[in-house]
């Protein structure tokens, strides 16, 4: 397959932009600011951009969208785009308040993609990957039969390969208007993730945003060799309003955020967002028994100390 690497970023960047004027998100005013909904701060947007959209004063990690979070995490020029194409069909010609075919319909407008997830393979930091991330504009990232069927395939490829997989979760969970055969996705990718984690023995990364919860948190999500979480975000299995009502008891404070699940051991580690990429790198390579960067200059260090003596030398004889 073709490298689609920096023409497929700019032509999606093209397009986050004109989806941002269209429909402009809630926190966030169409021009050129935003005032950080955590501290007040007036934040210049092309300062934010260049911070992957974290408040540069108190870390408020505003959403970014799944092509941002893949151009953020990816080696430019080594990205290769799968299953672009596959869309999904409304099997039980379901209806709540919409049609499913026009909830579809509106979010292929909107977002202009067939379904709720992005796959790609890459390279992270030189190291071959198959990584892919939820669109949440499209239909709150809720996992269907494409979505699911998308998931598997990614983990197929990496155990193919041989290389780790990372999936970014932004999900409101199974989506409900595919009934039981969205329900049927949680099982499928579990199965395939066995299948590299097991067979393969490659590792999975599950990396948790904001907000990770339903049927994605209950499966692959939280399946991960190692599972990362941004600060602050929501992740959970039902809605804390459900829950209150069912067990009927008030929940603690910070119920269902990161820290809260960092501190019951479900995260392995809370990560900003401006240190995702440096620290994915690191476990990778730790997974992988490849020398870090770091070592690596180290390791060069030594020969390039002994090239000037070894030099004079040489031009000692010559001398002679
Ligand atoms: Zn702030």
């Amino acid at each position: 397959m073709p490298n689609q690497g920096r023409r497929w970023f700019e032509q999606r960047k093209d397009f986050v932009g004109t989806a941002r004027t269209a429909a402009p998100p809630k926190d966030e005013s169409p021009d050129l600011w935003t005032r950080c909904k955590s501290c007040g701060e007036v934040l210049y947007n092309e300062a934010l951009e260049s911070n992957h959209r974290v408040c540069h004063l108190c870390g408020h990690h505003f959403r970014l969208d799944a092509i941002s979070w893949l151009r953020m995490l990816c080696d430019e020029g080594t990205v290769t785009v799968h299953d672009e194409n596959i869309g999904p069909v409304d099997a039980l010609t379901f209806v709540d308040s919409k049609a499913y075919a026009n909830r579809i319909a509106q979010s292929r407008n909107k977002t202009g993609r067939h379904d709720a997830f992005i796959s790609l393979s890459a390279e992270l930091d030189g190291i071959p990957i198959e990584i892919g991330s939820f669109d949440f504009r499209f239909m709150g990232g809720s996992m269907g039969s494409v979505v699911g069927e998308l998931i598997t395939r990614l983990y197929e490829r990496a155990a193919e390969r041989k290389v780790p997989a990372i999936v970014i979760s932004a999900s409101g969970g199974a989506r409900m208007q595919e009934g039981v055969l969205s329900l049927m996705q949680m099982a499928k990718t579990c199965s395939a993730l066995a299948r590299l984690q097991d067979d393969a023995g490659m590792p999975y990364i599950s990396l948790l945003t904001h907000p990770t919860t339903g049927g994605v948190a209950a499966s692959f999500a939280m399946l991960g060799d190692i599972i990362l979480a941004e600060p602050e975000a929501l992740i959970g299995f039902a809605g804390p309003r459900v829950i209150r009502e069912t067990i009927g008891e008030e929940l603690p404070d910070g119920f269902q955020t990161s820290e809260y699940l960092l501190d019951h051991g479900m995260v392995d580690a809370i990560v900003p967002r401006t240190e995702m990429r440096a620290k994915l790198s690191l476990l990778l390579r730790q997974f992988l028994a490849m020398p870090s960067p770091v070592r690596a200059l180290n390791e060069t260090t030594p020969a390039q100390k002994e090239a000037p003596v070894a030099q004079p030398r040489q031009s000692n004889d010559d001398n002679r």
